[in-house]
């Protein structure tokens, strides 16, 4: 029997692994101290600690030193330090920043931030699969340019952009480039040497560790990467983030990444499995199905498809024992579309009744099994009662006497 309600809703937040609680733990009881306490041995074993940290999440992304890991309250801290720490260390050098529509607000509002106090954005757009153009990308740069910055994988529809070739021509042009790699860390393989990475915002709570604790990696060398503080203070994080670290939160974001670096392979593998399993078996049950997003070039556990001729109100409520999101972001008055499925061609009302599917660690085959066959029946019973799909059914009824072969566009 499958427990409900089941959590498929991993792109928003993940459960902590409690191999990363156990960790955790003893640094709120008696290893309490401050890391920046050099007199004693509190301190010290604080220090170590974050030391220690610091070495596993290098060691993940492939950064050449510790040294080069600034810890932040999570990635919409890492995306600013990042994006505004740049265009304000880098201003005698440009103005002009490149990113993409489908990123992230955290990144967005920050350009629309950067744009109020007088810096030019380019927002690229992305194709039916959500990809951005490396065409349009050199096209966009100008003298002015001083940063890209481009998400590793979409939180929503889980496409996987080609940040290595992005981070090359960065390089060959002598431009900054960021990635939100939020959703990427610990589920694909990053390398911010090989793909020229200067700056990467990273997240523990996406990634089976504790909420509110996130790190941005800054490139220390070739180049070396000048960031203007958003918080002045103590001179913590070389002077980057001022603030008593979160000791607790950094043992369990280094254990993360510990861990992931340990089973990622194997826990893409079986969540791809597991991904395919839920499409093929809803593709196969109903029609008029549509995955958005990339079909390879994807994140694992991600599924985002559109149902049409129901009414993604009545959709939500009739899944209830389920958690996953849907492509409408709640707002105080109205349902507005997914600004990423707007950016991909999906037509409003089919964005509406999008569904993300964010697989997990602790998924197993049957929360799958169980989940396709709520959301094959809900589907069917919603259909029927939609004046609009007994039309088209009626219509393709007819149409079938006289043509062979109906054309269908199943996912
Ligand atoms: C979740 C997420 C963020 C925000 O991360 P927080 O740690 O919650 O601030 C930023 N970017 C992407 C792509 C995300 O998925």
């Amino acid at each position: 029997m499958v427990q409900t309600p089941v959590y498929m809703d991993n792109h928003a937040t993940t459960p902590v692994d409690p191999r990363v609680l156990e960790v955790m733990l003893p640094y709120f009881t008696e290893k309490f101290g401050n890391a920046a306490s050099r007199s004693h041995t509190f301190g010290w074993e604080s220090e170590a600690a974050v030391d220690l940290a610091r070495e596993q999440i290098a060691r993940l992304i492939h950064a050449s030193s510790p040294r080069e890991i600034v810890f932040t309250s999570g990635a919409t801290e890492s995306d600013n330090l990042a994006i505004k720490g740049v265009a304000e260390s880098y201003r005698d050098k440009g103005n002009h920043v490149i990113t993409c529509v489908t990123e992230h607000k955290a990144v967005l509002d920050c350009c629309k931030s950067l744009e109020k106090r007088g810096c030019q954005v380019t927002y690229l757009p992305v194709d039916r699969d959500g990809l951005v153009s490396m065409n349009r990308l050199r096209e966009a740069i100008t003298d002015k340019t001083i940063l890209i910055s481009i998400m590793a994988a979409n939180n929503e529809i889980g496409t996987i952009e080609p940040i290595k070739e992005i981070g090359q021509f960065a390089h060959e042009q002598g431009i900054l480039f960021h990635t939100d790699a939020t959703q990427a860390v610990g589920k694909i393989p990053l390398n911010v040497e090989q793909m020229g990475i200067d700056l990467l915002s990273l997240t523990a709570h996406k990634m089976y560790g504790p909420k509110g604790i996130g790190a941005l990696y800054v490139r220390a060398a070739k180049p070396r990467v000048r960031l203007r503080p958003m918080i002045d203070g103590g001179g913590h994080e070389r002077g980057m983030r001022s603030g008593t670290l979160n000791v607790p939160g950094i043992v369990g974001l280094g254990k993360s990444c510990e861990i992931a670096q340990k089973e990622m392979a194997a826990e893409a593998e079986r969540l791809t499995s597991l991904r395919e399993r839920l499409k093929k078996k809803i593709s196969d049950q109903l029609e008029e199905v549509y995955v958005n997003g990339h079909p390879t070039k994807r994140l694992p556990g991600n599924m985002n498809m559109s149902f049409a001729y129901v009414e993604g109100e009545s959709l939500l409520m009739a899944l209830k024992e389920i958690a996953v999101s849907t492509g409408s972001a709640c707002t105080s008055a109205s349902l507005e579309p997914s600004h990423v499925l707007r950016a991909i061609g999906v037509e409003e009302e089919l964005a509406h009744t999008s569904i993300r599917f964010g697989l997990g660690r602790f998924n197993t085959e049957e929360e799958v099994d169980y989940t396709v066959r709520r959301v094959v029946e809900e589907i069917r019973r919603l259909r029927e009662l939609s004046p609009l799909y007994k039309a088209r059914k009626a219509k393709r009824h007819g149409r079938q006497q006289t043509e062979s072969k109906l054309p269908e566009r199943v996912s």
